[in-house]
């Protein structure tokens, strides 16, 4: 697909941390989502891009082969809802932009036409822009069982090709809105008229089709041990039936920031300097090499360079103990790091750069009681949520605009204790100096690669107790 974020079925998706896109990009990238969760075709994709990882050339060739058959459908539906959702925000140069986007003109031109004939109201009372992209993908390549040869298959059956039932569908509602009105157009009436079919698509059936899926992918490969437990260890969520509480609630699954592109220029200097030590941020991956040898980098923010180094691990504490500013783990390296001493009694951060619900259950173990915890946004998408572990250790996770009214339920819930940031610059949790929010703010741009730091969220309601 065109890139614009860059969605990609998988569990990730490129949503610009290192500038500030607007909210339409991300509602294009959102849309996308949604087509993904809410059809039969859209989840087989999203299916088969998590277990093909990054190595499995034959079902990234079939991922290929299915997300070019619905790449009308997809893009045509995310101009349109972005369009709309200009409308109204009565954004007229954005609505003029979407008209002049290379997206109005490269897919299908006489769907969008055809809904931007359709005033707001209507849109809103028959939802038939959506309607035609969710029927238009409610068809099962897994009906034919050799997924090897879908290729083959699709060319046979254009019925089954997402593009091309869309194409049907769009003319066949323009023809039925000559004869009738809008609203008194059913489902049932367009596919007939179009001579398709549509598989039911629930949030049972899609259930339904993920275990057809994992079966199915359990045999195929039943002789290759990585594949099955990779099959196995894939845990399917599928929201409830209403699609708008579907995008706010479930993407936990779908969506991590990823930066965009790396704007930091690296560099490789063989020596360490001590003007290194100064720097900002020292991010530390333990046996990052090989076993025995660690990687380092260090990043200098306000210029955006970063410099690695291998060390020998017989030399690390001494670097960490001589380093003056912000140190960050990976989570994996928590009890590793533990063993360091010089760290006992300094502020270490340790990145958790897995799903939302993976976070929430490290911590149960990592901090299993109070979690004190805060909220900062690193741009209009992607925030970080920050929780005080034991001593002086912070864990944080990069997390999509999507999570936050989980991590909000979260916070309501008593999960957290938020610690809020009314009164002072000081908290004495997070920010133990009025300068700390620097220093967040450094470790942050260091893991997302962003110049762009929003700031530290406030909820109102949820302030630290005063027994805490
Ligand atoms: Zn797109």
């Amino acid at each position: 697909m065109i890139n614009k974020g860059d969605y990609t079925y998988g569990d990730y998706t490129r949503l610009a941390v290192n500038e500030n896109k607007s909210e339409y990009e991300r509602f294009h990238e959102t849309t996308h989502l949604v087509l993904t969760k809410a059809t039969i075709w859209g989840f087989t994709l999203y299916y088969i891009s998590r277990i093909a990882g990054s190595d499995n050339r034959l079902l990234l060739d079939i991922l290929k082969i299915l997300t070019d058959a619905c790449e009308d459908v997809f893009e045509s539906y995310a101009t349109a809802s972005t369009y709309f959702y200009a409308m109204l925000n009565d954004d007229q140069a954005e609505m003029v932009k979407i008209k002049n986007s290379m997206y109005h003109q490269v897919y299908n031109t006489e769907y969008f036409d055809l809904m931007e004939s359709l005033s707001l109201e209507e849109i809103k009372k028959t939802s038939i822009h959506s309607r035609l992209p969710i029927l238009a993908l409610g068809t099962n390549i897994m009906e034919y069982s050799n997924v090897d040869d879908v290729q083959t298959y699709l060319l046979l059956e254009k019925h089954k090709r997402p593009d091309y039932r869309f194409k049907l569908l769009v003319s066949s509602l323009k023809t039925l809105m000559e004869e009738k009105s809008i609203e008194s157009i059913s489902n049932d009436e367009l596919l007939e008229y179009s001579g398709l079919s549509s598989v039911p698509q629930n949030s049972d059936d899609i259930l339904k089709h993920a275990a057809t899926l994992r079966e199915y992918m359990l045999d195929k490969y039943k002789n290759n041990e990585n594949m099955r437990n990779r099959i196995l260890s894939m845990q399917i969520v599928v929201g409830d039936d209403d699609l708008g509480k579907r995008v706010l609630d479930d993407y936990d699954q779908i969506a991590l920031p990823l930066s965009e592109t790396n704007e930091y220029t690296s560099e490789y200097p063989h020596q360490l300097l001590d003007w290194h030590l100064d720097l900002n941020v020292m991010l530390v991956v333990l046996d990052g090499v090989e076993l025995g040898v660690d990687l380092i980098f260090i990043y200098m923010t306000e210029f955006k360079k970063r410099y690695g180094f291998h060390l020998d691990n017989s030399q690390t504490e001494s670097l960490l103990s001589c380093f003056k500013n912000e140190i960050i783990f990976f989570k994996e390296d928590f009890e590793k790091a533990q063993l360091f001493k010089c760290l006992d009694d300094r502020r270490v951060f340790y990145c958790f750069s897995g799903k939302y619900s993976d976070f929430k259950i490290y911590l149960e173990g990592a901090v299993p009681k109070t979690r004190k915890a805060y909220l900062h946004q690193i741009n209009i998408s992607n925030y970080a949520l920050f929780v005080k572990g034991s001593g002086n250790s912070i864990f944080f996770t990069p997390q999509l605009y999507t999570l936050i009214p989980r991590i909000h339920r979260d916070i309501e819930s008593r999960y957290y204790t938020y610690i809020d940031c009314k009164s002072s610059d000081k908290d004495g949790v997070f920010y133990m100096n009025d300068t700390d929010w620097v220093k967040y703010a450094d470790v942050l741009m260091a893991i997302s690669k962003t110049n762009d730091n929003g700031g530290r969220i406030q909820f109102d309601g949820f302030l630290l107790d005063d027994d805490e």
